[in-house]
């Protein structure tokens, strides 16, 4: 069963990209995972700590990617039914949270997730075909 018009939120320092905060970090390889779920008109919400211009640099990685973000640190739509702080979304992809795949990456001491065993569970779930 296919999920359509997921929302889903994406942090960004060791899930996209590798942990060199306040740096971009490498491709994590989530690139075409991430144009796969949009494809699949999932709303991509970017969810993380980053603030002012070290938030721009997160949003431009995305744009210069074409990748269409929904919203960044927001999503707009729960505005109407809830005045909760968490963002919401149907689906969280980060690095931090517990059963998160992670792997190692060459020349990188910190962990980063990992996307192609993240696609599998999004396919899994019905996220991606
Ligand atoms: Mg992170």
């Amino acid at each position: 069963m296919a999920v359509r018009n997921a929302t889903i939120a994406v942090d960004f320092d060791g899930t996209v990209v590798t942990h060199a905060y306040p740096h971009i970090g490498m491709d994590a390889g989530a690139v075409p995972v991430l144009r796969e779920l949009v494809r699949n008109d999932c709303r991509l919400i970017l969810l993380t700590m980053r603030s002012g211009h070290l938030l721009d640099d997160a949003v431009r990685w995305f744009r210069e990617r074409d990748i269409p973000l929904y919203a960044v640190n927001d999503n707009p739509t729960q505005h109407a039914w809830s005045s909760s702080p968490k963002v919401h979304a149907d689906l969280y992809i980060d690095d931090s949270a517990l059963g998160c795949p992670i792997r190692f990456m060459e020349g990188v001491s910190r962990a980063v997730a990992d996307w192609q065993e993240i696609r599998r569970q999004l396919v899994r779930d019905g996220y991606l075909d």
